[in-house]
């Protein structure tokens, strides 16, 4: 006979199934149709932030990978027109360092000398392998996307538009050339900005601990004590930091130290600091040529810490940045003892030696002299490079900034236009736009963003070049050579200086990474393009890599802000933060209305995931293990406001889970093959038509809720509440309708099998756009016999969502939980639930009156009625979780009374106790019932039931019991559901016999004889 439906493996193998769906999306061209099909309907502007294509994407990525995908999926469920624009990030530090390591270089003098533009080369190579390889990932994940229509950040229409920024910041004059201390990675030779330094670690390091004595001059025998753990920075020492209000003592040994950092000594003198300031010390490194003519003296300052060191702080304004704002206010000579790569310059008495190699020679040389006091070594937590891991140290040098006073607060009211999910991040977004200092977007390094400045030696003027054609207007020279806007071909073209006309050069610094992704609302938009350039976006080092177009002002003007972003938490410092930046600047708005943010990803046990502790989990690894649509599914059911635990436990719960959904799409597909039933594909718009029974109304408006559910949660762009509405769907309808409804579906009826279609084919629809994958083959298998039914569940719409029957829900949701009362009666009881009973009392859960007989047949029990129960004992404790924070420190008291019993019983569940209304649900309930009664309560329901067994119930779960057995057996013996048996009993249970009718009809047998040894059956 030809089948209905395709039957369904016992299990899903989501990883085939997952490989047969995309190749069938290929074939089909589904989301080209999608695209298609909502080509007429409203916008749903969604801008990608871009993922560095630079390395193979992490499960971290998958995640926010996933949330973009979900939602651009559910607004083409509802007919919006998207843009799926894919986005690349391609240059900057983090391109650098990996291309630095593939070609074993490893400081900028090794580049140099590689040459720049086959470094250029390979950092370009590398970008277009990694791009390619972080698409296949994300086309493997499920996410669509318009691949090939990328947008690569390192283009020289992306670099143009960043240069129309910076020409724009520089006229309103926020533009400015800082000679200050700044954050500097040693290894990879270039300062590291505010945001950059929060993006890097804090590593637990051990470094020196040294006390070092600094004789004061004209005071015979005294000498300050200074505390440092960077001895490297001693030869710059110009003077010594006291608080001036504190006080400081001297020791017996001519030692002055703060006399809170040293209460127990002997003091010989006591004064404030006050008094020691202006005295004039000698330095630790005086004979130094570095050193020469510097007068070293105390000075004030209210910072200094009176909780660790000596209370007398070493200061070096070019080693450190407190250090080189003091130097301004008390006019102290600057001496920067550092090159680039963090190597002590000429001067400085330790030529060429790195930071950590000069810790030892510096401290034998103060030991010869007699200057140490005291050396340890401490493990403090100490900052790194965020790209490479080198501890960072501080430099003074001039860097180019943007000042952020005057758009502080135009981002401010930007952001108070935005609405964040979760809310809160809002104000952290607040917090940070407060507090940014200027933006420092110069970085001394080679594949980057080519900063377009040109100050003229000559008469000073800096002319900031806002285009290639401006450039090529202003060309003296060098032109011919430019192939693309990158180091070295731009380093070599020369403009004429505005004023003065002689030749300029520029800089040689390219801009921080945040400029190349900020300015992509703008950029990939088309903002103030004249015309629509097709191809327009595939240009420089993009050539070649792309079709994306260059879209005009009016495209713009449609598009822009996006309707929706989403990144994770730390992007607020990041993107969120340069996107606004460089948007409000420019256009006076936000360039997002909605942002929806998540936290961090961790392993399964909490732990930070690192290869190095071999726990990170390969994406390609997990995709194998896992699947997509688990590990989407295990995205989507995380909260964003927590860290998400992501491993295979998480994944095998989800797996288990899953498979109630499958075993009930089973169901259906072997019982209506049997029955030779054919779905109704009208069905799914006005629900199932027929002779609806109570159980059937109840799984359609259950069905109707779930899609109300669903639709609010991605309407408030939370995941999570999809996954909380979707799992007790599955349950619902899995042990709740299928099992009580079985015998209707061996009877062939058609208003069940209709009802179950609905309900299935629904719910799978509501979850499509988290899990593409096994929604979709589920789909293709349910709605095979439909020839009106779109290919995909992902062209079907979504669907339309009646009004729930809420007092039919409220009313099965009660008769559920006097069930799960019964059952946990019958546990405590140790009565298993194959043994009939005789009575089930019921106390509350009114609404369930009207399904006496399903309480019955559910708990195998004779008897049910409604009316109080005689609880003998009543025990009622604090339900902590949710008490504890409510009551606070009123809790004991609560607590205590609870214990002596008083308290006083409210209708609906509730108590109160010593001056406290509680609610049913903040209080745990214990019931002993009278002997021979087990009873069961909870959220205000209490039943009580009679366990006393006698004869006839004794031998009634004889026969269930048999019953189960021998279906089990049937299983075993791979039997069909319509396979017939011959059953035989063992002679003990011939007393069973009276039964036989009963016993043969639900096991198929056609025969039932009680002549065994054993309990046997035979294929009839
Ligand atoms: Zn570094
Ligand atoms: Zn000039």
């Amino acid at each position: 006979m030809a089948h209905i439906f395709s039957r369904l493996p016992d299990k899903p193998d989501h990883y085939a199934l997952e490989l047969e769906i995309l190749e069938f999306w290929e074939r089909e061209r589904t989301f080209e149709k999608l695209h298609e099909l909502n080509r007429d309907g409203p916008r749903f502007s969604f801008v990608d932030g871009p993922i560095t294509a630079n390395n193979p994407m992490g499960v971290h990525h998958a995640w926010g990978r996933t949330l973009k995908d979900v939602f651009q999926r559910y607004k083409a469920l509802r007919g919006f027109d998207e843009r799926y624009q894919n986005g690349f990030d391609c240059q900057g530090l983090w391109v650098e360092v990996e291309v630095e390591k593939s070609l074993g270089l490893n400081s900028k003098r090794e580049i140099e000398e590689y040459g720049l533009a086959e470094f250029a080369e390979r950092c370009k190579e590398r970008v277009a392998r990694f791009a390619e390889v972080i698409t296949d990932q994300s086309k493997r994940l499920g996410m669509w996307m318009d691949w090939e229509n990328d947008y690569y950040t390192f283009t020289d229409t992306n670099i143009e538009y960043i240069w129309r920024f910076l020409r724009a910041v520089h006229e309103r004059g926020w533009l400015y050339q800082g000679h200050r201390s700044t954050v500097w990675c040693p290894r990879c030779g270039t300062s590291i900005s505010q945001h950059e330094v929060f993006s890097g670690e804090y590593k637990e390091l051990e470094h020196p601990s040294l006390y070092v004595r600094l004789p004061l001059k004209d005071r015979d025998g005294e000498a300050l004590v200074v505390w440092t753990t960077t001895p490297w920075t001693l030869p710059a020492n110009v003077a010594a930091a006291v608080n001036p209000s504190a006080e400081y003592v001297l020791r017996g040994d001519g030692t002055w130290v703060a006399k809170a950092l040293d209460p127990e000594t002997r003091v010989v003198r006591e004064v404030l600091g006050a008094e020691l300031v202006g005295l004039e010390y000698e330095g630790p490194f005086d004979h130094l040529p570095a050193q020469e003519g510097v007068v070293h003296r105390v000075i004030p300052w209210d910072e200094v810490s009176l909780t660790e060191g000596t209370g007398i702080v070493h200061i070096a304004p070019g080693a450190g940045s407190e250090d080189f704002e003091l130097s301004r206010v008390h006019e102290l000579p600057v001496l920067a003892p550092l090159d680039e790569a963090g190597r002590m310059l000429p001067g400085f008495g330790f030529d060429g030696l790195s930071t950590d190699d000069v810790e030892q020679p510096v401290i034998d040389d103060l030991e010869g002299r007699g200057l140490l006091l005291q050396a340890g070594r401490i493990v403090h937590r100490y900052p790194t490079c965020w790209r490479c891991g080198t501890p960072l140290v501080f430099r003074v040098v001039d860097d180019w900034f943007i000042s952020a006073e005057e758009i502080r607060q135009p981002m401010l009211d930007a952001n108070a236009t935005v609405e964040w999910t979760p809310a809160f991040y809002s104000k952290r977004m607040d917090d940070w736009l407060r507090n940014m200092g200027d933006w420092n977007i110069s970085r001394k390094r080679y594949f980057g963003l080519p900063l377009p400045f040109y100050p003229c030696e000559d008469c000073g003027t800096l002319s900031v070049i806002g285009s290639r054609a401006e450039l090529e207007e202003r060309a003296l020279s060098g032109l011919e050579q430019l192939q693309e806007l990158h180091r070295p071909w731009i380093d070599e073209v020369t403009i004429a200086c505005s004023e003065c006309g002689g030749e300029v050069r520029r800089i040689p610094e390219v801009g921080d990474a945040w400029l190349d992704a900020g300015i992509v609302p703008l950029s990939t938009l088309g903002w103030e393009n004249p015309e629509y350039v097709p191809r327009g976006h595939a240009t420089g080092a993009g050539e070649g890599l792309t079709t994306a177009d260059l879209p005009d002002h009016a495209y713009w003007e449609e598009w822009f802000p996006a309707d929706w972003v989403s990144e994770m938490r730390e992007q607020i410092r990041l993107w969120f933060y340069s996107i606004s930046f460089m948007a409000v600047t420019l256009t006076g708005r936000s360039p997002y209305r909605r942002v929806l943010t998540y936290e961090k990803l961790l392993d399964e046990t909490g732990r930070e995931m690192h290869r190095s502790w071999g726990n990170a989990i390969d994406v390609n690894e997990a995709v194998e293990q896992m699947g997509a649509d688990v590990m989407r599914w295990q995205y989507c059911g995380q909260p964003p406001n927590q860290n998400l635990l992501f491993g295979y436990g998480p994944a095998h719960e989800i797996k288990r889970r899953l498979l109630t959904l499958w075993n009930s799409a089973k169901f259906l597909v072997d019982y209506a093959n049997i029955a030779g039933w054919q779905p109704v594909w009208e069905d799914l718009a006005g629900g199932p038509v027929g002779e609806l029974e109570p159980l059937d109304r109840w799984l359609v408006a259950r069905t109707n809720a779930l899609l109300e559910e669903a639709t609010a949660a991605y309407e408030s762009w939370l995941t999570v509440d999809v996954v909380r509405a979707f799992d007790p769907f599955v349950d619902d309808l899995s042990n709740w309708y299928i099992r009580r409804s079985r015998r209707r579906f061996w009877d062939g009826d058609e208003t069940a099998f209709r009802t179950l279609w609905y309900a299935l084919v629904q719910g799978l629809r509501a979850v499509a756009p988290l899990m593409p994958f096994l929604t979709d083959h589920l789909w293709r298998q349910l709605t095979a016999p439909c020839k009106d039914a779109p290919a995909s569940v992902h062209l079907a719409g979504w669907p339309e969502v009646q009004t729930p029957d809420s007092a039919l829900l409220e009313e099965v949701a009660e008769l559920r939980r006097v069930v799960e009362l019964g059952r946990q009666a019958r546990a405590t009881a140790g009565v298993k639930l194959r043994q009939p009973l005789r009575t089930l009392v019921v106390d509350g859960a009114a609404l369930a009156q009207a399904h006496v007989d399903e309480i019955a047949e559910e708990l195998r029990v004779k008897d049910v009625t409604f009316e109080e129960v005689d609880a003998s004992e009543l025990r009622v404790r604090p339900n902590l979780p949710l008490l504890g924070p409510k009551l606070g420190r009123e809790l004991g008291a609560v607590r205590t009374a609870l214990e002596a019993g008083e308290f006083e019983e409210l209708a609906g569940g509730g108590f109160r106790v010593a001056g406290h209304e509680l609610d049913f649900d903040e209080v745990l309930v214990e019931r002993r019932g009278k002997e021979g009664w087990s009873v069961a309560s909870s959220d205000g329901v209490t039943v009580a039931l009679d366990t006393h067994l006698d004869d006839e119930l004794v031998r009634e779960g004889r026969v269930y019991e048999l019953i189960h057995t021998v279906n089990t057996m049937r299983k075993e013996a791979g039997l069909e559901l319509t396979d017939r048996i011959r059953l035989t009993l063992t002679q003990t249970d011939a007393d069973l016999l009276a039964d036989a009718d009963w016993i043969a009809r639900e096991t198929l047998a056609v025969s039932v004889d009680a002549d065994g040894t054993e309990l046997r059956i035979a294929k009839a």
